[in-house]
């Protein structure tokens, strides 16, 4: 976990390197945004969404105050001159996702250059990956003209690799979930993975992953756990959270449970679907996006399939669902979600609504504890009766 944290710093480190050296910043989104292409470029792509509450209220100067967190902090960062990697940047590739972030991105090209993709909305039908190769075609076009280069066939290849091993590694460390007692903690992992969102350099990123396997495999082997047996399992899904924006999830540790598993952008969502290597890249690279389970798409049932898949394997007692804020893709997805958890899996849902500030910590507490204790009282009338 040390070497975690000293990985940020040596991430913005790397990037300080980079730009003396010449080196394109590419600042990105979103998990449709095509980091292969950008990296077959020559480029470096960055994740600039923000979770600091700081960036907000300036944001709010100009965005309405009921808007969702995360686009309000993204915008807030950027203009204020707070984030090291928007200053960076050297121009934005950005999608046509949710409403908020699609209108903020028109005030976000005042400030850096931007190419907006169009982001298929439904997820039927075949037109959607025909649509989403030709955007990504015009993406590769922008990049070569912007940047003087050609990408060839074979860097994003080479890409695609990189990409598809750090996913690889990313779920062996979710895999530790399978198992009943745990070697590190929900929200020590959630912080250990944050680099997801913008490693620098690609290699030191993935030996850090390695790093972290490894000693998760050695605290294995010593008997070290987080959890005991008896804690309720908890899935967490959503909206994605960061540094800052994790209170959700230490309330959940703090009230007794142990997250076995995070179905959002910063979690396994995205880690958890590679890029078919054997494909013509493009085409391959345009398929996963259109696998992503995000509920700006409609319907989202991979969203639903992947967390099927996750309540059996990571033997999940209890899901919370986290919505920003001013983020109605998600809330309203929420219905459906529980509905479908209950008559699925017999297992509650929490909806938890909330933003970045801790007003409502206490609040909230309250509700995750008694989502503990129902989850409790169910553990204790399914346990065999001692005689
Ligand atoms: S939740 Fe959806 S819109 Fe938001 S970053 Fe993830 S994929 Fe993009
Ligand atoms: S959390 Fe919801 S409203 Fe906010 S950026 Fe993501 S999809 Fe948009």
């Amino acid at each position: 976990m040390d070497n975690f944290g000293k990985y940020s710093e040596e991430n913005l480190a790397a990037l300080a390197k980079a730009k003396e050296a010449g080196k394109t910043i590419a600042g990105l989104y979103c998990a449709f945004a095509p980091h292969e292409l950008v990296m077959a470029a020559g480029a470096i792509p960055i994740g600039l969404c923000s979770t600091r509450l700081e960036p907000i209220g300036a944001a709010e100067r100009v965005l309405p105050t009921s808007l969702c967190p995360l686009i309000k902090s993204s915008y807030g960062a950027a203009i204020t001159g707070s984030c090291p990697y928007f200053k960076a940047s050297d121009f934005i590739i950005a999608e046509t996702t949710c409403e908020g972030k699609k209108k903020m991105f028109e005030l976000l090209g005042e400030w850096k250059p931007i190419i907006l993709l169009e982001l298929p909305q439904r997820t039927d039908g075949t037109y959607a990956l025909e649509w989403w190769v030709s955007e990504l075609r015009r993406c590769q076009a922008w990049l070569e003209e912007r940047m003087g280069v050609k990408v060839t066939e074979e860097a994003l290849r080479d890409t695609i690799r990189t990409m598809n091993r750090e996913r690889r590694l990313l779920q062996r460390l979710y895999s530790f979930y399978h198992e009943d007692k745990v070697p590190l903690s929900g929200v020590s992992m959630h912080t250990a993975l944050l680099g997801q969102v913008s490693p620098v350099d690609h290699q030191a990123y993935a030996t850090a992953l390695e790093n972290l396997i490894s000693h998760l495999e050695e605290r294995v082997e010593l008997g070290l756990y987080a959890n005991t047996e008896a804690q309720p399992r908890i899935l967490i899904t959503g909206c994605p959270t960061g540094n800052g924006s994790d209170k959700v999830l230490r309330l959940v540790e703090e009230c007794g449970g142990i997250i076995v598993g995070q179905e959002s952008c910063n979690g396994i969502k995205t880690a958890s679907i590679l890029v078919d290597e054997e494909k013509e890249p493009l085409v391959a690279l345009a398929e996963r996006h259109l696998s992503i389970g995000c509920a700006v798409r409609t319907p989202n049932r991979a969203r639903f399939d992947l967390i099927d898949r996750l309540v059996v394997q990571h033997k999940v007692d209890g899901v919370v669902d986290l919505t920003w804020q001013g983020c109605h893709s998600y809330n309203i997805e929420s219905y459906s979600l529980r509905r479908h958890l209950q008559e699925r899996h017999g297992i509650p849902t929490l909806q938890v609504v909330t933003d970045y500030s801790e007003s409502d910590t206490e609040q909230l507490r309250t509700r995750i504890a008694a989502l503990m204790e129902l989850l409790d009282s169910r553990r204790e009338s399914l346990s065999p009766v001692s005689l």
